[in-house]
């Protein structure tokens, strides 16, 4: 028996990064994961078979989100393999490239699309599917919090949003016994950081510096703290913003 045997969780963008590795830890831990994905099918069933592999259960739904009625067509599918949820994590999520200066006016709309837009109505439409004693978590971003990287404004102004929401919504989920948390990662080795950590020579080395234990993080760092709000022992935690950043804020 695992923590969160009997349960099943919902983790937007599992097919890859931090989302699969969140995706695998709650299987691990006994949850029944819908491995939701955007336009990679196959990332998302390799995320599927590794949970199964480690003798958990999980099933994929592919909707790409910021295109409409994404929050009706992603339960829809949900609803094809399941009958509600306990946990539900709100990790997909888009960065850019774009400073300041050069960002125009579809990306920045495509960015609150996916990053804000799709985690608010998501919530919206599956709050009664979302069983009382469940778990929302956000995932945000350190640059939620600090300007040191300011030319991806944003991007950061999207997580700024996401907390927001976050608060807001403890209040209102919190008479159902709901618990709501933003998880704000620093620097990940992901598809999402290649470029920053692999693109340059000192990428890397530059990166670790950034975080007070001297490295980049993994899926796994993060998967794991979220696996602790979810989990019986977060129960007390809500509307909280938890810094995941391997110290890189202080
Ligand atoms: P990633 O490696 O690029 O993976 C992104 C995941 O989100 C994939 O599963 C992708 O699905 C899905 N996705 C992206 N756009 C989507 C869309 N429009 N519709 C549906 N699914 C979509 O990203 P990551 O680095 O793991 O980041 C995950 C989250 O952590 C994001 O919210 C990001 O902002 C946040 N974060 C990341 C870092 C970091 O350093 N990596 C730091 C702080 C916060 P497909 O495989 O189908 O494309």
């Amino acid at each position: 028996m695992g923590a969160l045997t009997g349960k099943t969780a919902l983790v937007t963008g599992a097919s890859r990064g931090i989302g699969r590795g969140i995706a695998e830890r709650l299987g691990r831990d006994g949850a029944r994961v819908a491995v939701h994905y955007g336009t990679n099918a196959k990332a998302a069933e390799e995320t599927v078979a590794a949970i199964e592999a480690a003798g958990g259960s999980a099933f994929a739904i592919g909707v790409e989100l910021g295109t409409p009625r994404d929050a009706e067509r992603l339960w829809d599918e949900f609803d094809r393999h399941a009958d509600g949820l306990d946990i539900l994590v709100h990790n997909a999520g888009i960065g850019t490239a774009r400073s300041f200066g050069e960002i125009e006016q579809e990306e920045y709309d495509r960015l609150f699309a996916v990053n804000v837009k799709a985690p608010f109505f998501l919530t919206r439409l599956g709050a009664d599917r979302l069983r009382d004693g469940g778990r929302v978590v956000n995932i945000s971003s350190g640059l939620a919090r600090t300007a040191a990287m300011p030319h991806l404004i944003a991007y950061s102004m999207t997580k700024a949003a996401l907390d927001v929401f976050t608060r807001d919504l403890s209040k209102l989920l919190g008479p159902r016994g709901i618990t709501v948390n933003s998880v704000a990662p620093g620097i990940i080795d992901t598809d999402n950081t290649a470029d920053l950590l692999y693109g340059t020579e000192d990428g890397l080395a530059r990166a670790a510096a950034l975080s007070a234990l001297g490295r980049v993080g993994t899926p796994a760092d993060v998967a794991d703290v979220v696996a602790f709000l979810v989990s019986e022992d977060g129960r007390w935690v809500t509307g909280h913003w938890l810094d995941a950043t391997g110290g890189s804020l202080t």
